[in-house]
């Protein structure tokens, strides 16, 4: 995984033809970005001090519209839209909680899959095991949280490799404010597919 760097939490920076980074909260990292995707506006995702160590004048940020008044630059995202960034293909899929108040499928907020490398990489947001997922194809790599409280924990994360049948699962959103290395080494343990666990950047 030499191009997909963990940065903590849900935190993700892809590098290759162009630098993405996905979520940056509490990062220490400087590069620039070329695109910047926010998957939905609580605080540990959509981090304007973290932003602006990254951003560039010419960074595309994608967010879903309640980014409004935060940020003001952006493309305004919800569920099932696709755009191209040169030869990157972003594609935006549901992420909400099913049987928790945190993220409701109001909200319209976001995963992404993005084309890259000839990879596709699912990062899921903050979301619980939803219908959706069993939509999602073709997926390589598969960024899943596994903390619980506000998101999927590792039993149903295991459940959501089995639907998504990535290639390869690597699990986030634990750490900082729910789940332990140890919830990681459990999810490595059992899924049904190659897990990857990254050191935090
Ligand atoms: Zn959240
Ligand atoms: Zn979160």
């Amino acid at each position: 995984m030499n191009n997909i760097h963990w940065l903590g939490h849900a935190s993700f920076k892809l590098t290759g033809e162009k630098i993405i980074y996905i979520d940056p909260y509490e990062i220490s990292e400087t590069e620039k970005a070329d695109i910047i995707l926010i998957t939905h506006t609580h605080h540990d995702h959509l981090s304007m001090d973290d932003i602006e160590k990254i951003r560039k004048l010419d960074t595309v940020i994608f967010a879903p519209e309640d980014a409004r008044g935060k940020l003001s630059d952006f493309k305004s995202v919800k569920p099932y839209q696709f755009f191209n960034v040169g030869k990157i293909k972003i594609e935006t899929v549901p992420a909400y909680n099913l049987d928790k108040e945190f993220h409701p499928e109001e909200k319209n907020w976001v995963g992404y899959v993005i084309e890259f490398d000839k990879q596709r990489i699912y990062h899921a947001g903050d979301t619980d095991l939803i219908p959706e997922m069993s939509e999602l194809k073709d997926i390589d790599v598969a960024l899943l949280p596994i903390g619980g409280t506000y998101t999927m924990d590792v039993t149903e994360a295991l459940q959501a490799v089995n639907i998504i049948a990535p290639k390869i699962a690597i699990p986030m959103h634990y750490g900082k404010l729910s789940g332990t290395r140890m919830d990681a080494e459990k999810f490595k343990q059992l899924a049904s597919c190659k897990v990857e666990l990254l050191q935090n950047e």
